[in-house]
């Protein structure tokens, strides 16, 4: 299975789901209520290369794939 490396370290990128609160940094605008930040985390803690890809408005809005498609930790 390919997994999705950190172009920084090369480390596997983890995916990672928090609430920022920061729905002004997305496209939808201040206000909009999507304030949990989806984003790849690199897992070598030396690195700690983030790479944010969107938000959502509710954690349950966002759904992984099953584990032998999944392309990230
Ligand atoms: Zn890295």
């Amino acid at each position: 299975m390919q997994m999705l490396k950190c172009p920084v370290c090369n480390s596997i990128l983890k995916l990672n789901i928090s609430y920022s609160g920061c729905d002004w940094d997305t496209k939808a605008g201040k206000g909009s209520g999507y304030g949990w930040e989806v984003s790849l985390d690199c897992i070598n803690s030396k690195c700690a290369s983030l790479f944010t890809i969107g938000h959502v408005r509710n954690i349950n809005d966002f759904v992984g794939l099953k584990d032998e498609l999944k392309s990230v930790q």
